[in-house]
């Protein structure tokens, strides 16, 4: 059985075989996220518009840790809050605001992974942000968005600010707080974040190693410049873009348990 028939042999027939399609991999999107310890208990959230949708998108149930997401338990809701499907569960209401404000003002996202980490919140707490001191942090320079802490996202007007805050960038810096990746798929969110995570964590060991005594080496400008500008336009290619690796991602998600598929 090859990935494509395994991924649709679990399917209901009350869901599309795109739909089911995009619950597997943002299923394998949470294991992943797990495996790499970039979870944070049961907060924190990650979805995916529902295929054929503007208004609709799948999140976590609110009170399941990562590795017990599977593609049938993710919650179908629209941008209004409301859930299209009835489940047992609820989304996260943060979580909610947030992903509705991306999905309503990025036609062109399709997955929004978002996250606490260590790094990322250590990295958005500096002035200067995210910097172009490897080969990892290369695809962000001048291309992230930062949004200034308004403590939880409760308020339903804080969508307009996240909309200006992330503009056309992929990714936005969620100071004092964690990240936001978009992708067109779930493949290229999860490649940004886990970009955005080795930057981040590489650039506070160079930091601390320069807090002790040692001087930084920073490529020059128009170097920098041309690399963020090889990944922005290097298209959904399957060199690029997160996809190259995704099929061997989702082995490395089976072998961990390919009980995400259910
Ligand atoms: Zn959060």
């Amino acid at each position: 059985m090859d990935t494509l028939e395994r991924n649709q042999a679990s399917r209901p027939r009350h869901i599309s075989a795109e739909e089911w399609a995009v619950r597997v991999d943002l299923a394998a999107a949470y294991r992943l996220i797990r495996h790499f310890g970039w979870d944070d208990l049961i907060l924190t959230h990650n979805s995916a518009r529902v295929p054929g949708t503007t208004d609709q998108f799948l999140i976590n149930p609110m009170g399941l840790m990562f590795d017990e997401i599977t593609a049938s338990n993710l919650i179908k809701i629209d941008v209004e809050g409301n859930q299209v499907e009835p489940s047992e569960y609820e989304p996260n209401y943060a979580g909610f605001v947030i992903h509705s404000a991306i999905y309503l003002g990025r036609p062109d996202v399709n997955c929004v992974i978002h996250t606490h980490t260590e790094a990322d919140i250590a990295v958005g707490a500096l002035e200067e942000g995210l910097l172009p001191l490897s080969q990892w942090a290369m695809r962000f320079y001048n291309r992230l968005g930062y949004h200034d802490y308004e403590g939880v996202s409760l308020d339903l007007d804080e969508r307009e600010r996240l909309q200006a805050s992330i503009g056309e960038h992929p990714v936005l810096v969620l100071r004092n707080h964690g990240l936001l990746a978009t992708g067109r798929n779930v493949a290229e969110a999860f490649s940004h974040t886990y970009h955005f995570e080795r930057s981040a964590a590489a650039q506070l060991k160079i930091q601390a190693a320069a807090a002790a005594g040692a001087r930084i080496v920073v490529p020059p400008v128009e170097t920098c410049e041309r690399q963020a500008a090889l990944f922005a336009n290097s298209g959904n290619t399957p060199r690029l873009g997160g996809q190259r690796e995704w099929p061997a991602l989702l082995r490395l998600v089976e072998k961990l348990d390919p009980g995400f598929r259910a």
